[in-house]
């Protein structure tokens, strides 16, 4: 082969070399797992031989590619390990609560805003009614996110405060921190929320005052129709049963009032603070 050919020759198999990876690349979604079959391929330049390259390579980065929908939106690690809200939460309700039931909402909603511009979550909460399924698995991943964030192992939630702004409005709007929690725990009580759904305490549209509702499944008020005015929440309690099953079985009533060993009020004074200040949703 002359020089030229051979430099020729050598440049061509680079190129097919390098379309080959990208498109492994792009298939598999991982820039790790595919390299070492593609490099050591036999090199030809010939038609046939290159759709008979691409098509392997093809075939071996479909094969490595793991879940059928890789989506934009995903399950937040938790901030503290699952046992850590022992006694009041059981670790294996944690962990199916947020390796299961969590991953699946993340997993519905990613096949539901597949092909679309990703969004926020907190974007997807106003309009959720008429979005057909993200009112469901959207707002299962953000009260879910939103769940885990404000709480904390009980030493760190014994010591955390509450802010003298939100200090402010727990009095201004229910008289006492005990007069809010007895409603909260009232409007948590299977009469209330019955079956699945939610309980929040929100600032309200004004940003003036607190307000404790429910919801029902995944809804939140932070979606447009669900309560009397779209609202901003800064402490959720998930009720439904998956939450406590396995420690409280029917006892929900004991469930609600044991979480509060759990909550983290230096994050639900933060909460506050950025709703106030922002006069919207908390965004994940
Ligand atoms: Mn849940």
């Amino acid at each position: 082969m002359k020089i030229r050919n051979r430099k020729r020759f050598i440049g061509k198999t680079k190129n097919v070399v390098k379309f080959v990876l990208a498109l492994s690349a792009v298939l598999s979604g991982s820039a790790s797992a595919w390299t070492i079959a593609p490099l050591s391929m036999k090199i030809d330049t010939s038609a046939n031989s290159r759709r008979n390259i691409l098509a392997k390579g093809a075939a071996f980065a479909a094969s490595v590619a793991a879940p059928a929908v890789s989506g934009a939106y995903t399950v937040p690690d938790l901030a503290y390990p699952y046992e850590s809200l022992e006694p009041y939460i059981d670790a294996p309700t944690m962990k199916i609560h947020h390796d299961k039931h969590h991953a699946t909402y993340v997993a519905n909603l990613n096949k539901a805003t597949d092909g679309k511009p990703e969004a926020p979550i907190l974007d997807l909460m106003a309009n959720a009614l008429e979005a057909g399924p993200i009112r469901n698995s959207g707002g299962g991943h953000y009260n879910h996110a939103f769940f885990w964030d404000e709480m904390a192992p009980p030493n760190v939630a014994k010591a955390s405060k509450v802010s003298p702004q939100l200090d402010g409005l727990i009095k201004k709007s229910f008289g006492s921190m005990d007069d809010m929690k007895s409603k909260f725990e009232a409007q948590a009580a299977p009469g209330a929320v019955f079956g699945s759904g939610w309980v929040w305490v929100c600032v309200n549209k004004a940003g003036d005052e607190l307000k404790i509702v429910g919801t029902p499944n995944q809804d939140n008020p932070l979606m447009k129709g669900v309560t009397s005015e779209v609202m901003f929440p800064i402490l959720g309690l998930d009720v439904w049963e998956h939450a406590y099953y396995l420690k409280y079985q029917n006892r929900r009533p004991e469930y609600v009032s044991n979480w509060w060993n759990v909550v983290n009020w230096n994050k639900v004074s933060d909460n506050c603070a950025q709703v106030v200040k922002n006069h919207a949703g908390i965004s994940f």
